[in-house]
């Protein structure tokens, strides 16, 4: 499992998918079938989008010793669940007429900042998690290697300008490569803002993103983000962002 190329997939549900998650969640939960009555229930006036946390894609002891169990166990199943569980109940108090996370993204302007971080929350993590696996870290090949080098001089000066953007991050925030209308390009951003919110400064579809907030690091690296960062690119799932690029 540890060495699969997980297929990059969104981490919202739609309409029909929200039904049977729903569904499955609610007869886990209680063990037994669900009425009807207990779907038309749910919120109407909105998209159907709904968060779900999808399934960390290896162990949390699969990335030591570059991220601890620990932390790995903490930041999926506390913070990373918050966020999921958070963003869904806004999403039902808020009557947000998106079905996808981008089209969520693109309006996030006009919903609460409760909606806006646990949203961001619950999408980016995703991503963090599938840009990292177990012995893929090291050098791209192929077309990451050739995109990265002819956007950025090489691969190494590619890593130290991202190192650079998720250094100078003040604060909690993101790092970021993106396809900017076509061309890579790298950046961050503040709490749990993403490159697809309109209100980003940073735009672009994101190809790999890397947590800097300090639950993501302190247990092991304390105040060395440096050193987390460093140890962060010993993970990188290359075969992710190829995937992502397209
Ligand atoms: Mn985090």
């Amino acid at each position: 499992m540890a060495d699969s190329v997980r297929p990059y997939r969104p981490n919202y549900l739609s309409h029909m998918d929200r039904k049977r998650f729903l569904t499955r969640t609610l007869q886990a939960a209680a063990g037994v079938a669900l009425a009807p009555a207990v779907l038309r229930s749910a919120p109407s006036g909105t998209g159907g989008l709904l968060f779900a946390q999808a399934p960390l894609p290896y162990p949390f002891e699969a990335l030591e010793p570059h991220i601890d169990t620990l932390t790995m166990q903490i930041h999926y199943g506390k913070h990373h669940a918050a966020y999921v569980k958070n963003a869904n109940e806004a999403l039902a108090a808020e009557a947000v007429p998106a079905t996808t996370a981008e089209q969520l993204f693109g309006t996030i302007g006009g919903v609460s900042a409760k909606l806006r971080n646990n949203a961001g929350g619950a999408w980016n993590h995703d991503l963090f998690w599938s840009g990292m696996a177990p012995g893929k870290g090291g050098e791209p090949g192929g077309t990451v290697a050739d995109a990265l080098a002819g956007a950025f001089g090489s691969v190494q000066k590619f890593k130290e300008a991202f190192t650079d953007a998720a250094m100078k991050r003040f604060g909690s925030g993101w790092a970021w490569l993106v396809l900017q209308e076509g061309k890579l390009a790298i950046g961050s951003t503040p709490n749990q803002d993403n490159p697809l919110m309109e209100v980003s400064d940073l735009k672009g579809r994101p190809l790999l993103g890397l947590d800097v907030w300090e639950h993501a690091y302190y247990l092991k690296y304390q105040n060395k983000r440096n050193e987390y960062v460093a140890a962060w690119w010993n993970l990188v799932n290359w075969d992710s962002v190829a995937a992502r690029l397209g």
